[in-house]
Parts: structure tokens; sequence; C-alpha cells
């Protein structure tokens, strides 16, 4: 393609991990590949796990986790357009017209549009609390909240919905001196997350850092009172709070695609090569919905490492490759001093081994179906990560005796 135009072999919308990793993969693809990354943001790609972890705490600055180095930034392929999003496609043409009034065409086009914070019915919020009522997804969420939370020592933060980003915020909050209620509507935290047994140990830890659970709290209003709020709970209860932080969940950027035609439902549905209903377009990490052969029904994945992974086997296909994408899903947290680890598919339903000690905070739930290991969670034990993805991987055959017996070497079930 012509070097001086605005023609792309490759266009990829969204700069998150998924979308810078699929630059890079692009451009290693051959020698001549011309990439255009769309930024909306304001600020250089970065990444987003450290946002409710380091940033909040304070123990890092924006550009410690920035996702496209100095060298790549330099790259004479690589163009990468910042504060500026994709206004409307045209498959048929191959055009992205972006909001400065530019029309980019594409041989192959990339959708990275990620996700959004899933907002609170508008109808149960009070005006005036809107200032009080904090989301975090990018970096200018996680900075707000960090200079709220550091003003705010000893006042009351009351965190909506207990899944990882809102236990993560939770944690953050006590570190830093705060008073912390968490309100969720199931009656268990990280329910869709984690097994029972693992939600179990990290309630414990909360509980013993002072975090206060309202469990099976369905939220109905929120109000202004005095200098506070006040969150009323379906069944009466109240809790008060100086700030509220909601986690209740994402929804996807997926209104350029469903314009264009794509096929959407609750995301861009893409198939195991991340190729959308368009076969010049792919949609990849957060805001694809992947339907494959170990996946019914289709989802999204909304980790870090999928988008990764789906962003390199995209920019690889785009150029010609016919790469399934069929990682073992890989989700970490960290709260406190745990490190989390989620591998495989978890599942209530499924049957659990214990290896290690979990009094002494260092253990991993396996699960399996039928004799085959399935999924695994990896309680500050990160450093078994690879060999126990790759058993998952081949669903490989394990006597429970052999799972829970910490002298079982788990390497040599890979040999
Ligand atoms: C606070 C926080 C902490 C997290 N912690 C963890 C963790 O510990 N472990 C883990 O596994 N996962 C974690 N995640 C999830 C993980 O970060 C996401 O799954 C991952 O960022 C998804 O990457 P993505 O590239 O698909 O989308 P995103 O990161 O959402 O990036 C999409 C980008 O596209 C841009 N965009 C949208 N529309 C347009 C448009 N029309 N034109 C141009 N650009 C557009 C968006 O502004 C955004 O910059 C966390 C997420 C958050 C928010």
């Amino acid at each position: 393609m012509n070097a001086a135009s605005n023609s792309f072999d490759t266009l990829i919308i969204g700069a998150g991990v998924g979308g810078s990793s699929a630059a890079k993969s692009a451009l290693s693809c051959d020698d001549t590949q011309r990439v255009l990354l769309v930024n909306e943001e304001e600020w250089e790609p970065y990444d987003r796990p450290p946002l409710s972890k380091d940033v909040l705490l304070g123990d890092s600055d924006t550009g410690d986790f920035q996702l496209i180095d100095e060298t790549l930034r330099a790259h004479p392929r690589l163009v990468i357009k910042s504060g500026i999003h994709a206004a409307h496609l045209d498959p048929h043409a191959r055009t992205v017209q972006l909001s400065d009034g530019s029309v980019c065409a594409y041989r192959s086009l990339i959708i990275a549009t990620g996700s959004k914070a899933r907002t609170l019915d508008p109808a149960i919020v009070d005006a005036g609390v809107e200032a009080d009522l904090l989301y975090l997804k990018t970096l200018g969420d996680a900075l707000s909240l960090r200079r709220r939370l550091a003003d705010a020592v000893g006042s009351r933060l009351v965190v909506i919905g207990a899944g990882f980003i809102g236990l993560e915020v939770a944690a953050a909050a006590r570190r830093l001196g705060c008073n912390v209620s968490v309100v969720e509507a199931g009656s268990r935290i990280v329910s869709r997350g984690a097994p029972a047994l693992v939600a179990q140990f990290l309630r414990a830890r909360h509980d013993r850092e002072g975090v206060r659970f309202e469990l099976g709290a369905q939220a109905e209003r929120i109000s202004r009172t005095g200098p506070g709020l006040e969150i009323r709970i379906e069944d009466g209860r109240r809790i008060h709070g100086d700030l509220v932080v909601a986690g209740i969940g994402t929804t996807a950027n997926d209104s350029l695609a469903a314009a264009a035609g794509l096929e959407c439902d609750n995301g861009i549905l893409v198939d195991e090569f991340c190729r959308t209903s368009e076969p010049s377009i792919y949609a990849i990490g957060d805001v694809a919905r992947i339907r494959s052969a170990n996946l019914a029904p289709a989802l999204r994945m909304e980790h870090w490492q999928a988008a990764r992974v789906m962003g390199e086997t995209a920019a690889r296909n785009a150029c010609g490759a016919e790469e399934p994408y069929q990682e073992v899903p890989w989700v970490w947290t960290d709260q406190y001093d745990l490190n989390l680890q989620f591998l495989g598919h978890t599942s209530d339903r499924s049957r659990c081994v214990i290896r290690g000690d979990v009094a002494a905070g260092k253990w991993t739930l396996f699960e399996k179906d039928g004799d085959a290991l399935v999924a695994a969670t990896l309680v500050n034990s990160g450093r078994d990560r690879r060999t126990i993805e790759r058993l998952i991987a081949r669903r490989t055959e394990v006597k429970d005796d052999d799972l829970s017996d910490p002298a079982f070497d788990l390497k040599a079930l890979l040999r």
C-alpha cells in the first residue's frame, strides 16, 4: 500500500492491551505491513491491571505501565493516532472514518474497542450524588479515585459489587486507612470468577482486614444525607458512606460494529479465529464474544491475557495465518499480600482437590471433571502456573492423592 496515503494493511481500533499487542504482531508479520493504531484516549496506550492496585496505592506512576515503548512508537511502519476515535465503519468500502474527519482504508481491520464500566441504573441514583459516585475503568478514573482515597483517610468508602475490581479497591482503601463496606447483590463474593472455597478464603481475609460485607444486598436508591451518601437496600438496610465506588461489571463497546452491520450480541461475535461476520474484520479482547468448540455458550473473556493473545492471533490471521485462539483462560487478582491466579473455566459444579497449606495462605485448588484436570486457583503459588496451565490444556488425568501431595512432582505429568 502507498506509504504516503491513508491506506493501511492493518487498521486497529482501540489501543488497550489487545490493540497494542495486535499492532506489534502485525508489524512482525512481514517487512511491508503498514499499521494504524487508533487510540481514543488522551494518554499514550497503557495497561489497566495496575489501575486498581499500584496506582490506587500510589506505588506507580503512569510511565510504569505503558504498552508501547519508545522503539515501537518510532517504528516507521506504525502510525498511532491518539485522542481520536473511530466514528464510522464502512465494511463494504473497507474504510473507517475518524473523529478528525479523515477516512482511512484498510485491508484488514481489528476491532479492539474493549468495554466500559457498567453504570448503576440512573433511576436509583438521586440528583447531586454523581460527584461522590465513581467507577474505575480508565487511567483518569484511577487518578481521581487515588486523590479521593488519599484525602479520605478515616472516612467511609462503600464499594458496590464484590467482583475482582470492587475487592481490589476495597483492599487498597483499607491500606490507605478508609473504613470500607462492600455491598453485593449476590449471596457470596466473586460468584462469577472464583470457586466457593476460594471466595470463602478471600472473604475471611477481608474480614480480618476490617472490611464489612453486606451480601444479598440489592441497592434500591442512593441519595445524599447531609455531607454523606446513603445506600438503601431493597430489604430496608441502609449503608452510609462519604464516597461510593461501583464495580458492577462491564458492557462491550460494540456500537461501532453493530452500526456497521456486524453480528453483535453483548459483544461482537467472532469465531475461533477471532473473525467477525465480515471476513476482513476481526474483533478481540473485552469487546469480542468468542464462539468456539470448547466454549459453549459464546463468552466475552474480559481479562488481560485473553485480550493480549487474541490480539496476536487476529493480527497473524489478518496476515494470512489460520490459527485458532485456544488458550487456557488465565486471570489474576492482587489483594493485600494475596496473589490469586485462576486457570481454566472455574465452576462450582467441579470436584475440588486442595494442595498446600490453606492456613498458611499458600495453596492450590484443583478442579476436576472426572479424573481430568479442568481448572485451578493458585493462591500465592504462581510459580506452578505454567505447569498447571499445560496440564489443564491437555485435560491431564491425575489421581486425587497425587494432586494433593505437595511432594508429588506435577511437572512429571508433562513428560
Ligand atoms: C481497573 C482494572 C483492573 C484490571 N485488573 C485485571 C487483572 O488484575 N487481571 C486481569 O486478567 N485482568 C484485569 N483487568 C481486565 C483487563 O485489563 C481487560 O480485560 C483488558 O484491558 C481488555 O483489553 P482490551 O484491549 O480488550 O480493551 P480495553 O483495555 O478496554 O481497551 C480498549 C480501548 O479502546 C478504546 N476505544 C473504544 N472505542 C473506540 C473507538 N471508537 N475508537 C478508538 N478507540 C476506542 C477505549 O477507549 C480503550 O482505550 C482489569 C481491568 C480494569 C479496568
